[in-house]
């Protein structure tokens, strides 16, 4: 990545932003029910305060319009302070005069973590104003929220022409590299994994990955848009009609460039995700008419194994079934035990799959987990991000 690191800049005694992203879960308590986000920006922090740096830390929470006191930063700097053992200031806003003496206050090493962005509407208008009001901030400003990178934002991207010094943060660092090497230097063979509701949400990544991996093995309720492209009958399964077209142009392509696509063989059909107990495995030749494809069945498990035993790089985004409902989640485990049971390069991403992986106790198991949903879709479907693009200039 053509992006300074934090890593080689001279923070000493100066006032250093740090996009962060703390957009953590909140209880109807306001309590947070998962910090992982808090802890992954730690190393960045921790960095730039051992370095003798004064600390400033921004981020948003919740999907606020206005002040709103429930989405406060306050629990975060709490929680943050727990977790740095020392004291964390919280500013009562993000810009403004009190904000500004609260920053010129800090001494080197001190952390101040400013209030939600997004109580300023500005912020997601990517507001030149705001974005100069907190570039004033700063002498050093650093991108570690890789997760909002795919936004152009006030935080995320309109500051960087007003700072001196720009550099992405240790978590940015480390996705944009594995993104980065997969995208561009894969140890081959390849293969891609996709999977999740719907083929729309994914066309990008289907097409950049055709240009790129050795094999493409799809599953989920996606799968069923490919099985009909193919004529086949899939019941009651969820299919994008207006998609059939599309999803059999990409298997020509695929066919064309010698990439092998896999597509489910049988399924666990159901008649609903919601009622219990009524499961049965049928080939994707014997479905009834009157059900729904809710899982890959053990077949395409088998097989989907088998393709990925050997390969050197495997990149898998979106659950093989509603993994959800315990009727319906086998299939997704059991490539869950196929990508963390392989010797190579592995990247997980988007929040279904983290959370499927992370139920299958298998997390530590795979080389890269991306803290990211949209971010990583993205930029595996060949976007360049916003946020990654304002630090490389
Ligand atoms: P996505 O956000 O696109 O990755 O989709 C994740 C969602 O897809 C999960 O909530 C799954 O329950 C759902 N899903 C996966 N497979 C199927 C399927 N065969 N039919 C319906 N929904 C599915």
């Amino acid at each position: 990545m053509a992006v300074r690191s934090v890593s080689d800049l001279d923070v000493k005694g100066k006032r250093v932003l740090i996009r962060v992203d703390f957009n953590v879960p909140l209880d109807e308590h306001g309590s947070i029910t998962d910090d992982a986000r808090i802890r992954a920006a730690l190393p960045t922090i921790q960095h730039v305060m051992g370095k003798g740096g004064r600390v400033i830390l921004m981020s948003h929470l919740g999907r606020p319009k206005k002040p709103d006191k429930k989405l406060s930063l306050i629990p975060v700097a709490r929680r943050l302070s727990e977790l740095l053992g020392t004291s964390v200031n919280m500013a009562p806003d993000c810009v403004g005069e009190k904000v500004k003496s609260m920053v010129d206050a800090l001494a080197p090493g001190e952390v101040l973590l400013l209030e939600n962005l997004r109580f300023h509407p500005e912020e997601e208008k990517n507001d030149e104003g705001f974005a100069k009001e907190l570039a004033a901030l700063c002498d050093v400003y650093v991108n570690d929220a890789f997760a909002t990178a795919h936004r152009a934002h006030a935080s995320t991207a309109g500051l960087c022409p007003y700072v001196k010094e720009t550099a992405a943060g240790f978590l940015m660092e480390k996705e944009v590299k594995y993104i980065t090497r997969v995208l561009t230097d894969p140890a081959r063979p390849f293969a891609a994994i996709l999977g999740g509701a719907k083929v729309s949400d994914k066309l990008e990544i289907v097409e950049n990955l055709l240009e790129k991996a050795d094999k493409i093995l799809v599953g989920g309720g996606m799968a069923f848009t490919f099985v009909k492209a193919l004529g086949q009958d899939v019941g009651r399964s969820l299919v994008e009609e207006d998609l059939v077209g599309k999803a059999r142009e990409i298997m020509e392509k695929a066919k064309a460039r010698k990439v092998k696509f896999y597509l489910p063989v049988d399924c666990v059909c159901g008649p609903d995700p919601k009622t219990a107990g009524q499961a049965l495995v049928r080939t994707i030749q014997e479905m009834p008419s009157d059900l729904m494809g809710l899982d890959i069945g053990p077949a395409t498990a088998k097989l989907f194994s088998e393709a990925l035993d050997g390969c050197r790089t495997i990149v898998w985004n979106g659950p093989m079934g509603v993994f959800e409902v315990k009727d319906y989640a086998l299939g997704t485990m059991s490539v869950a035990k196929a990508v963390a049971s392989s010797p190579g390069l592995t990247i997980v991403g988007g929040g279904d799959t983290d959370a499927a992986l992370h139920a299958s106790g298998l997390s530590d198991k795979v080389s890269f987990v991306s803290t990211a949903g949209g971010a990583f879709l993205e930029m595996l479907g060949g976007r360049v991000l916003p946020g990654v693009e304002a630090l490389e200039k």
